[in-house]
């Protein structure tokens, strides 16, 4: 696992404010807080923000995070799911360690505390039909209309409850309601449901159950059961924390936690809705969850991404209570900045040029520095002889004046080689230039010149006997949309996909990357940042590449 330490707080935002607020006026000794997925899909980036919130909070100020798989909807439990969340969260850097629940493991729980609220005159079983209930809740503005049963005595509800929890109701024709406010302009407040029949047997309790609690009630039980003292989610459970706060003083809970909210991450040209992503991996416009170009964490990690660039990124992007679309950008600059101090460099040219240097024979190892950025990170040796590639872009045969890379009768760098200078062409029936010829000066081995002479440009190159074309696969944004999630009316959000969201290419690569296992990252100089995909065989390596060299994100 990884055991860098969570960067340290760059600000004070709000959550830590109150955890600072709690813990010295002793109202919490210990920070507890929970990450509760429902393990429907995997989880993307919008959940990793989350995550370093949840587990990143407990792991500061010295708590714990539980993780809490939200199972109270009675459904087949996805083993995938529920394995690649644990995976991804281990992965961004965090633990629970003892702590893994399930919202099902306190169903009994729950069900005691309704029996509880039933006893305190606070709860009825209502018959409305769906229908009949919309009418009756009403709209904010005009207080809503009480249930023909609200006055419901005690023992009639105990009795009509037990009925439906033995199954004498179908679904959808008794519910278990909270006795709360029909007048309050919180909807929420409007005598909630907090139980309804449901005839399906649940992953993990079986066919025990025909009555299922709903999230709004359960949630703050779940909590209070476990502890939590910072139960920190979305903004849209802002509405829901008077209904959080009737629950937990009402009844008798072992703790009393709170509930804080947060504005969720939305990111330019990305969809984050776990439905959505379900439908581009089912519809095939992705090649599953973990293609390079999801907002998923499976995604991300396999296009290159590093846990501590997602965690830098969720701590630049801070945490506010206001929602707005974030760039992307920042995300890659995040990725780039991280991979810049941990990549080791390589030589591949993605659009090759023959370059023959006339004047050199044989072969010979030369020393290429691993990575400028980090000394500890040593050098290798790149082969080098008398043919090689160079990029296509690096050669004009008329340039402009500024053009510091290969010209007819001009000197360029060789990195980590030597000082060419062009001599001749060779072209084609039409005119284009297929091969250059070049003189090397032996003088300048390692790229010095003993004689002063300035040379403003290096470029890469690879050894045509020794290198080889590999698969490289290079991505775009998968939308054109700025904002996918919020598009006019009546547009489609399949009108938006990028058809050249990835493009299969080829580089041709020095002997060092062919046998590198899935999962390397690396700069290829001059070029971009990738990472080797598991697709890749030894000697036949594939590379996804994470992101260019070119920042387009500009601090405002
Ligand atoms: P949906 O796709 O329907 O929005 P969900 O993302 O809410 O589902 P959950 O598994 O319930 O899925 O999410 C777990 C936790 O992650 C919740 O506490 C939720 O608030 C948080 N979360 C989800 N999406 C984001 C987001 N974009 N930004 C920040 N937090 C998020
Ligand atoms: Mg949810």
């Amino acid at each position: 696992m990884d055991e860098t330490p969570v960067n340290p707080p760059v600000n004070k935002h709000f959550i830590r404010q109150i955890i600072d607020a709690d813990l010295a006026s002793g109202a919490v000794k210990k920070v507890i807080t929970r990450f509760p997925p429902e393990p429907n899909g995997y989880i993307h980036i919008g959940h990793a923000k989350a995550i370093c919130l949840d587990f990143g909070m407990a792991k500061e100020y010295g708590g714990e995070c539980h993780l809490r798989m939200d199972d109270t909807n009675p459904t087949r439990e996805d083993v995938e799911y529920v394995e690649s969340i644990q995976e991804d969260v281990r992965w961004l850097g965090f633990d629970w360690g003892e702590n893994y629940f399930h919202a099902s493991d306190y169903f009994d729980k729950i069900y005691d505390y309704a029996i509880q609220l039933i006893k305190l005159g606070k709860a009825y079983v209502c018959y409305l039909t769906a229908d009949e209930w919309k009418e009756y809740r009403g709209v904010p503005e005009v207080p809503g209309k009480a249930s023909p049963t609200r006055d419901m005595s005690v023992e009639k509800t105990l009795e009509e409850f037990a009925k439906m929890s033995r199954g004498e109701y179908g679904e959808g024709e008794a519910v278990l309601r909270a006795k709360v406010d029909m007048a309050s302009p919180n909807m929420h407040m409007r005598d909630p449901v907090i139980y309804r029949v449901r005839k399906v047997s649940h992953h993990n309790t079986g066919d025990k159950w025909c009555v299922y609690p709903m999230y709004d009630f359960a949630h703050p039980l779940e909590d209070a059961i476990e502890g939590i003292t910072h139960s920190i989610c979305t903004l849209e459970f802002e509405v829901h924390r008077p209904f959080y706060d009737w629950v937990i003083n009402t009844l008798n809970t072992p703790a009393k936690p709170h509930q804080y909210e947060f504005a969720r991450l939305s990111l330019t040209y990305t969809m984050m809705s776990k439905r959505r992503l379900l439908e581009l991996v089912n519809e095939k416009y992705v090649s599953g969850w973990d293609d390079p170009r999801m907002p998923t964490v499976c995604g991300l990690r396999r296009r290159g991404y590093t846990p501590e660039s997602i965690r830098n990124f969720c701590e630049t992007i801070g945490v506010t209570k206001f929602n707005s679309l974030t760039e992307v950008a920042l995300l890659e600059h995040a990725v780039r900045s991280d991979l810049n101090k941990r990549s080791p460099r390589a030589m591949a040219v993605m659009n090759p040029l023959k370059v023959i240097i006339d004047n050199y024979e044989g072969e010979e190892l030369l020393t290429a520095t691993n990575n400028p950025e980090d000394p500890a990170a040593g050098t290798h040796q790149v082969p080098f002889s008398r043919e090689i590639y160079i990029e296509r872009e690096d050669f004009m045969e008329d340039p402009p004046k500024k053009y510091f890379r290969l010209a007819p009768g001009r000197e360029v760098r060789l990195r980590w080689a030597y000082v060419v200078k062009c001599v001749g062409v060779e072209k084609d029936a039409d005119g284009n230039v297929t091969a250059v010829h070049c003189t090397y000066d032996p003088e300048t081995r390692g790229g010095n010149t003993p004689d002063g002479r300035k040379i403003k440009g290096t470029i890469h190159w690879v050894s045509c006997a020794h290198g080889k074309s590999v698969e490289v696969r290079l991505y775009d944004y998968l939308f054109t949309a700025k904002n996918p999630s919020d598009l006019p009316e009546g547009v489609d959000w399949r009108s938006t996909l990028n058809p050249d969201s990835l493009v299969v290419s080829q580089a041709f690569v020095e002997p060092s990357l062919l046998d590198v296992p899935a999962g390397t990252r690396v700069q290829f100089e001059r070029v971009g940042y990738f990472c080797a995909d598991p697709d890749g065989k030894p000697g036949a390596p594939v590379f996804n590449r994470t992101v260019t060299l070119k920042d387009s994100f500009k601090i405002a």
